[in-house]
């Protein structure tokens, strides 16, 4: 059963995952901060597409380029041109919309008016500002609106340092901003967010092999980390679709309680960045191959996900409800590699004796995983509790732990308990977490 929008963002701000910003001075529309739960949500997310994009091959490395570059940076790459969304406004309310993302382009979701909204206006999307204490025309800056552009002007840079030879991949996590016209739902759609981007630079006759490649690679990325097959699909954009850059684009798409939308893009960017870098630049970005003694433009092809989108999809994925002796769980089934929290530790009572041996297990455990250490309320509360931020596994010391030396470890999805002794806590704990 999908579920609904309103309980994840209550979740959400009641756990401590993500709050409205500003909240104490009524909101900042589509700005949000991560809770110390969300932040660690965030981190996991962005930490297993690093590990898996960088870490784990020997053809990706990883940069983390400046948020703020030279302006011609984005003249060369056709930002300062064509990046841009059709606005439209409703002549009724004067409510401004994204034309390509109205249900119906003849009504005002707003006001529910008929045939009143204005031509389509080209709206660029890219944060202004002004570099230095002079506000004039000459020192316009932009922020970036994607991570990618930080990639390609260190192409010769990276190549050349790190002694990459193609077929390679640049990698970057970081912060992209976009004045969207219509942010919202949550955190999908924000005027500052992350993103995850890669560029693999390819031999131009391997382009669509690569293509191919890195859009079956993707989606395993998200089946692996749990996410439920049902809830993903491909789609290859139209020909009307296709950025102006782009030759072939395939989306991963979530199916969020609103519909299927978008979490990532793998698109076929050809050679066209490496060729407008060159040419405004005026610097030979071309790659000579030794092999065939050949010189030419490296085609690239880009997954580019978004890490803020993409963990609230992991979020909605995780929530399920269950009936248990008549009463309601609220369990977030997040793989353990995501899991905010990955053992928390309770002890039975705040008796001291309960509650030195728990610190004691707490801060053994610290050295190697996100440890809770949760003595307050009932121990079926606290259970429920680490049920809702998904806790894969929590461990209670009681009693008898005084005298026999053993833990109860309880699983968050079995509910099953397991009596370990103290001193092999450690070792049960690291074969099951991965
Ligand atoms: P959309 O069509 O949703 O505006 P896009 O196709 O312009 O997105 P890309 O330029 O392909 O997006 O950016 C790559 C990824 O960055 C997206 O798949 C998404 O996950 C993320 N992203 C883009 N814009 C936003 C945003 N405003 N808020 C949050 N994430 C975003």
């Amino acid at each position: 059963m999908p579920i609904d929008f309103d309980t994840i963002v209550n979740l959400s701000k009641k756990r401590g995952f993500v709050f409205q910003s500003s909240e104490i001075y009524g909101g900042f529309r589509s700005a949000y901060d991560y809770g110390p739960l969300g932040v660690e949500l965030l981190r996991n997310v962005k930490e297993q597409w690093w590990h898996s994009m960088v870490r784990m091959r020997d053809d990706i490395v990883g940069i983390d380029s400046a948020v703020i570059q030279a302006p011609q940076v984005w003249v060369a790459s056709g930002h300062v041109a064509s990046f841009s969304d059709p606005l439209v406004e409703c002549r009724n309310c004067h409510n401004r919309f994204r034309e390509d993302k109205l249900d119906d382009p003849d009504q005002c979701p707003a006001c529910g008016e008929r045939d009143s909204f204005t031509e389509p206006k080209q709206f660029n999307l890219m944060f202004k500002t002004h570099m230095g204490p002079v506000e004039t025309d000459e020192n316009i800056a932009y922020l970036r609106p994607e991570t990618a552009q930080g990639i390609f002007i260190n192409f010769e840079n990276v190549r050349r340092t790190a002694r990459m030879s193609l077929p390679f991949g640049i990698a970057q996590i970081g912060k992209s901003f976009r004045n969207e016209i219509t942010p919202g739902q949550f955190v999908f759609r924000t005027r500052e967010f992350e993103q995850m981007e890669m560029e693999y630079f390819c031999r131009p006759d391997e382009a669509d092999t690569w293509f191919r490649y890195w859009v079956d690679e993707r989606r395993r990325w998200y089946l692996d980390l749990g996410m439920r097959e049902e809830n993903l699909r491909l789609r290859p954009h139209g020909a009307d679709e296709l950025s102006h850059y782009s030759v072939g684009t395939f989306d991963v798409d979530y199916r969020f309680p609103w519909g299927w939308d978008e979490l990532e893009g793998i698109a076929n960017r050809t050679d066209f960045d490496l060729r407008q870098h060159s040419e405004h630049s005026g610097v030979d970005l071309s790659y000579f191959d030794q092999e065939r003694n050949e010189r030419f433009l490296p085609y690239v092809i880009e997954p580019a996900a978004g890490a803020t989108r993409t963990t609230f999809a992991f979020l909605i994925d995780a929530y399920r409800e269950e009936e248990v002796r008549g009463e309601t769980r609220v369990v977030l089934g997040l793989d353990s590699r995501l899991a905010p929290v990955k053992v928390a530790v309770l002890p039975l009572s705040k008796k001291p004796q309960l509650m030195e041996v728990s610190q004691r297990i707490a801060d053994a455990l610290r050295t190697r995983w996100a440890i809770e250490h949760d003595i307050t309320q009932s121990i079926g509360r606290r259970y429920r509790r680490q049920d809702e931020i998904g806790t894969p596994y929590c461990v209670t010391v009681d009693f008898d732990s005084l005298d026999d030396g053993a833990v109860t470890v309880r699983d968050r999805d079995s509910m099953a308990q397991d009596r370990i002794s103290m001193d092999k806590l450690a070792s049960y704990l690291a074969e099951r977490l991965t």
